[in-house]
């Protein structure tokens, strides 16, 4: 069997660092706030190279409080791209912004920049970069379209822990940066979690008083927040955890570059794209392939487990029926048929991908 995800085989590779470090958590009932939250803010600041990190209670709240915290006109239109997860649209919705759908390229599937611009309005206020699979967005040139037209960008990291863009690690590029530790992600917790960094003090301030009731004293605050916390525990178990990414990482890359070789001339089969300035970090490896049901099927069959990232691209959604937006000719909309995410991850030996791979050329042949 080659499994998608194996977090009981991760777990397997660090239980005694991690048990001893939930034990010392509860030993000293630093359960909200305190010495481990602290401890992992700094030293996730410093691994995505940003001055500041809040941690927070899941990557979507990441998202909403980051667009909160940027006090931006009510209604204003945000852009975002047509495929990623739900809750980089969702965020701009719920904190009373317009989403804005743009196209996303056909080969590293990230937002597409001539799309974006063909968008901006008057009340354009921002972009949700989605570094999507784990391939940061093209940065330099939305920042320029930032800095002419006067919108933030807000980079969506869920996928990109420790993704470069010409060397830089994403999170701080942009105005700020917003992160999910759910437990599938490529720096997982054992429950939920999150983080924003940015290299702005004021955006630091603004954020962690929205996450902490907008509190300036225990029981004195400023406005009306919300309890958004990344809880002792899961910040005591991503602190071991963080001490392993980059080993991780480079296993997914290895994985990936496997595939590159061995499934390049697979007819039908069109692989991902890494553009040269990027770190890629492969939370996931996306394929397109024609029959993507009967492909899926069949690996399943063989005992390869596959997904699909994402069977909707979010203008297909019936959340999103209410959008009086055209996108019928997008890429991403017409695309999303055809993904065919193959496992990937640091649990996969070499024989394992090489399975996929003679499957696949099989298959395929
Ligand atoms: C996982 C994910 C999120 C949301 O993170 P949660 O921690 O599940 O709330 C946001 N954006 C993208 C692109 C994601 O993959």
């Amino acid at each position: 069997m080659v499994k998608f995800l194996d977090l009981a085989k991760q777990y397997q590779e660090i239980a005694p660092e991690i048990n001893s470090a939930i034990t010392d958590v509860i030993k000293s009932s630093a359960f909200i706030g305190g010495g481990y939250l602290e401890k992992f803010e700094s030293e996730f600041a410093s691994y995505q190279s940003a001055e500041y990190c809040i941690g927070v209670a899941n990557g979507t709240d990441a998202l909403e409080i980051a667009i909160e915290a940027l006090d931006l006109p009510p209604g204003s239109e945000i852009i975002v791209p047509a495929n990623s997860f739900i809750a980089s649209s969702e965020a701009v919705s719920r904190t009373g912004h317009r989403v804005v759908f743009c196209d996303c390229n056909s080969d590293d599937y990230t937002l597409s920049l001539s799309s974006v611009e063909s968008l901006i309005t008057q009340t354009t206020a921002a972009v949700i970069a989605v570094h999507l699979y784990g391939h940061p967005c093209e940065m330099d040139p939305l920042l320029e379209l930032a800095k002419k037209f006067g919108f933030y960008v807000i980079e969506d990291c869920a996928q990109a822990h420790g993704a470069e863009y010409k060397g830089h690690r994403v999170g701080a590029i942009g105005d700020v940066g917003c992160f999910s530790f759910y437990p599938g992600k490529n720096l997982g917790a054992y429950g939920d979690g999150g983080a924003i960094t940015t290299n702005s003090e004021h955006i630091e301030t603004r954020c962690r008083m929205i996450a902490n009731h907008g509190r300036i004293d225990k029981y004195d605050h400023l406005f009306e927040g919300r309890n958004s916390r990344l809880d002792g525990m899961q910040a005591a178990v991503l602190s071991v955890k963080l001490k392993y990414l980059d080993e991780w990482t480079s296993r997914r890359i290895e994985c990936a570059e496997l595939y590159l070789k061995h499934l390049s001339c697979v007819p039908g089969l069109e692989l991902p794209v890494r553009k040269n300035w990027a770190k890629q970090v492969y939370h996931l490896f996306v394929v397109r392939v024609a029959d993507r049901e009967w492909v899926q099927q069949e690996l399943r069959h063989l005992g390869i487990q596959t997904g699909v990232h994402y069977p909707k691209s979010l203008p297909n959604l019936a959340a999103y029926d209410y959008l009086e937006q055209d996108t019928t000719k997008f890429f991403a909309t017409q695309n999303d048929r055809y993904l065919l995410s193959l496992p990937m991850g640091e649990h996969l030996e070499g024989a394992d991908s090489m399975r996929v791979v003679s499957s696949l050329r099989e298959l395929l042949a």
